[in-house]
């Protein structure tokens, strides 16, 4: 064998190792932190902060303490406008990202790589286009934003606000929820689903609620969901994934069929815990 043709062979080996190697590591990784789960003080904190924690059936929560486990492991937090993000940010932010995966497939936000962290609400740079093509650049005051699959932008102020005006709202189960519509590519309001076949039936029935959900805004009543899910379909799936977590016995009474829909998007029946 000469020295060249041994040089591309070791290459070769070498790259193999690198593509088998990597995911491997990261497998283990991810393994190592689920098993290592929370402290008993995490999990005190969690039962303090999170009434979705307190509800959990057992078997669920211990799925609950893992997956927070790997995303406060593997995700970097940032701070930004000065802001010292906290073990208890860290936490809390976690497991409620977290709790939309819970019926899921195993995957932990895989290409996430940074949660990044306001003081309070901040100015966000938005382009967008209307119907003719004309594009608009504004500035928007915004609570969170899933900026793309790899950042997730949340205010603090608005992540402790979380279902504490008796309204159905979660800035934390919004962006992730939008962030399961990005990883799932589309960004039209339809996340993964387990068959695409239940994709489809959740796209029509989005559809149904979604202008029935207008229709009613229309006529000045009072929703169930808050308004700013009629803005389109994207927003209509981040604000029914906000009331299925924080309210759901509330959503399954008034919307039983987007509750049945999101049942079997997130694999999860809220309402039962
Ligand atoms: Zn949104």
């Amino acid at each position: 064998m000469n020295t060249a043709f041994a040089i591309v062979i070791a290459t070769g080996l070498l790259v193999i190792a690198v593509i088998v190697g990597r995911p491997l590591l990261a497998a283990h990784r991810r393994a190592r932190l689920a098993a290592r789960a929370l402290s008993r003080r995490e999990r005190v904190l969690l039962r303090r902060r999170l009434p979705q924690y307190r509800r959990l059936p057992a078997a669920l929560r211990r799925r609950l303490d893992g997956l927070t486990a790997v995303f406060v492991g593997e995700k970097e937090f940032v701070g930004c406008r000065g802001l010292a993000v906290t073990p208890e940010m860290r936490l809390v932010v976690a497991a409620q990202a977290c709790l939309l995966l819970l019926g899921r497939d195993g995957t932990c936000y895989d290409r996430l790589r940074s949660v990044l962290i306001y003081p309070s609400q901040f100015i966000a740079p938005e382009t967008w286009q209307d119907e003719h093509g004309v594009v608009t650049e504004e500035e928007r005051v915004l609570a969170g934003q899933a900026w793309d699959v790899s950042r997730i932008l949340l205010s603090w102020e608005d992540v402790q606000e979380a279902g504490n005006d008796g309204e159905p709202s979660n800035v934390v189960i919004h962006e992730f929820a939008h962030y399961l519509d990005h990883e799932a590519g589309g960004t039209d309001g339809a996340p993964a689903f387990a068959t695409a076949a239940e994709r489809r039936q959740w796209r029509q029935l989005a559809e149904r609620e979604f202008a029935a959900l207008r229709a009613a805004l229309d006529r000045g009543e009072e929703p169930f969901l808050d308004a700013y899910a009629a803005e389109d379909p994207v927003e209509f799936f981040a604000v029914a994934s906000e009331a299925f977590f924080e309210q759901p016995r509330e959503l399954a009474h008034r919307l039983p069929e987007l509750y049945r829909g999101l049942v079997s998007c997130y694999r999860l029946d809220p309402a039962a815990w």
